[in-house]
């Protein structure tokens, strides 16, 4: 038996000092020569836990010997069985969280880097030039709209286009892809890529409406005349505030606001674009997801000399992806744990110029099973900011319950549905995502949408469930 291989290849990255002055991706990518080698290191287990810790499902250890093997279009077909997105979950998953968590080599060493190999797959059956779609079936004669073209509208969009239905995806922004596309930067997600999975679920015969706000162009009753399902994945695109004094002042912004600006507005090509994003010297951007980590590289980028991130919990409790975290802190961006801002103030002209800010200490876990943050009485201190981005959460935007009666939400106005098939209060239709959930992440949001897919074919054509991806 060969030698168990217990260290990952690392990823060629962008050297720090050069990336934090360009929006050019940060990670790039494996060669064809890494990508094997990595491969190799995967014992191709009996019971593979990897996927069993992939929300998705993929034929984990069944695409990664393809790859070891070098036969890259088996092995990119392979996850294309069940993802449909697989260049976005191989840049964004919390494969740590997920399935390399599961892999037996991490008992010793490293996990084998599954999301990297993914990664690889996908960039190089882009690289072949077009995009293979799957044959279709014939039209079953159903038609179904699908609200918002995130990853949760996207995944449940291609498998029913694969199914035989005719698909309308209703966008509200002039671009698809949801937080691919407006919240997550050019540096960590290309959004070539985007357009490009956009593209794919297109060649299966979707339609695509962009500027089209589901509650105001048309509600989900009215749709429901035309179309015999609906499945509402429009996200959690509403920002949470500090709720401090302070909050309206100038130079603070929601990461969704900063990210949005920068990203679907281009605002890093202001003037060519037609977006200004305030260039900030010294940022402040409160939170520790990879929202947060986001904007502060964002901002970094944007020619801020300081970027500090303040988070109210420790390093061990930071919610974004470990290799987000690294990424952050090669660049340079301050770390202030166990902080929490409870005061904006302002320049008397109306302009952010320090935040005021108390120390904290860490109690017993909480609901989260993280460790409660306490506040330290008499901690108080002063950062001198002229700019604050608030990263710290966001809720589904109210719009479509408020205009579909019936509709159930919970105290966060997230959508109440179904677990195990995402049916909502309301008779054919279904939802799924961040509308659900709350902000969370990409697979879960395919996850979820891809249950919901399921249970429509189920009641739609009284189809047996295996059949559905
Ligand atoms: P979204 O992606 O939000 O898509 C919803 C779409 O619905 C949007 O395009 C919206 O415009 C549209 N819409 C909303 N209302 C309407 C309406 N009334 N009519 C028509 N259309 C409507 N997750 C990870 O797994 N890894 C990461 O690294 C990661 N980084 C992130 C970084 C940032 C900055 C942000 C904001 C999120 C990040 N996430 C990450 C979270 C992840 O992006 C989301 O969990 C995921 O996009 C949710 O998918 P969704 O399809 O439910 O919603």
């Amino acid at each position: 038996m060969s030698k168990v291989d217990y260290v990952r290849r690392p990823m060629p990255k962008q050297e720090p000092c050069e990336r934090v002055r360009n929006f050019d991706e940060v990670a790039l990518g494996y060669t064809a020569e890494l990508a094997r080698e990595e491969a190799s290191r995967c014992l191709a287990c009996k019971k593979p836990g990897c996927v069993q810790g992939c929300p998705v499902g993929i034929d984990i250890p069944g695409f990664i010997g393809l790859v070891a093997g070098g036969d890259f279009a088996a092995g990119i077909r392979t996850i294309k069985e069940t993802n449909a997105l697989p260049a976005v979950c191989g840049r964004v998953c919390p494969q740590e969280e997920q399935c390399e968590k599961e892999c037996v080599l991490g008992k010793k060493g490293d996990p084998v880097a599954i999301g990297r190999l993914e990664r690889f797959l996908a960039d190089w059956e882009a690289e072949q030039g077009a995009l293979q779609a799957p044959p279709l079936p014939a039209a079953n004669g159903k038609r179904i709209a699908v609200i918002g073209s995130g990853p949760a509208g996207l995944t449940v969009a291609a498998d029913l286009a694969v199914l035989g239905y005719e698909v309308t995806i209703f966008e509200a922004l002039h671009e698809a892809g949801g937080v691919l596309t407006y919240g997550i930067p050019e540096f960590r997600m290309p959004k070539a890529i985007v357009s490009r999975e956009v593209e794919y679920v297109q060649s299966l015969g979707v339609e695509l409406r962009l500027d089209y706000v589901v509650g105001k162009t048309r509600t989900v009753d009215r749709l429901l005349e035309s179309y015999d399902a609906a499945f509402v994945g429009a996200g959690a695109g509403l920002p949470w505030f500090l709720d401090i004094p302070g909050e309206n002042l100038n130079g603070v912004y929601s990461a969704n606001e900063y990210l949005t600006r920068c990203n679907l507005m281009r605002g890093y090509r202001f003037p060519a674009w037609d977006t200004p994003l305030k260039r900030a010297s010294r940022v402040a951007v409160v939170g520790g997801g990879n929202v947060a980590m986001d904007s502060a590289r964002t901002a970094l980028r944007l020619g801020a000399d300081e970027v500090h991130i303040v988070y109210r919990r420790s390093r061990d409790e930071l919610p974004a992806r470990a290799e987000e975290v690294e990424n952050t802190e090669e660049e340079g961006v301050i770390f202030d744990f166990l902080t929490l801002p409870v005061r904006l103030i302002g320049d008397g002209r109306g302009w952010l110029a320090e935040i005021e800010c108390r120390r904290m200490e860490l109690g017993e876990p909480d609901s989260s099973g993280r460790r409660r943050p306490l506040e330290v009485p008499g901690s108080e201190s002063r950062l001198r900011m002229d700019a604050s981005i608030c990263a710290i959460g966001n809720s589904p935007n109210p719009l479509i319950p408020m205009t579909t009666p019936g509709l159930d939400v919970g105290k966060r106005g997230n959508v109440i549905v179904d677990e195990a098939t995402g049916l909502t209060s309301r008779e054919r239709v279904w939802a799924g995502g961040d509308v659900v959930t709350g902000s969370a992440t990409v697979i879960s949001a395919m996850g979820a949408a891809r249950r919901a897919g399921r249970s429509i074919h189920e009641k739609l054509m009284g189809g047996d469930e295996r059949e559905a991806p």
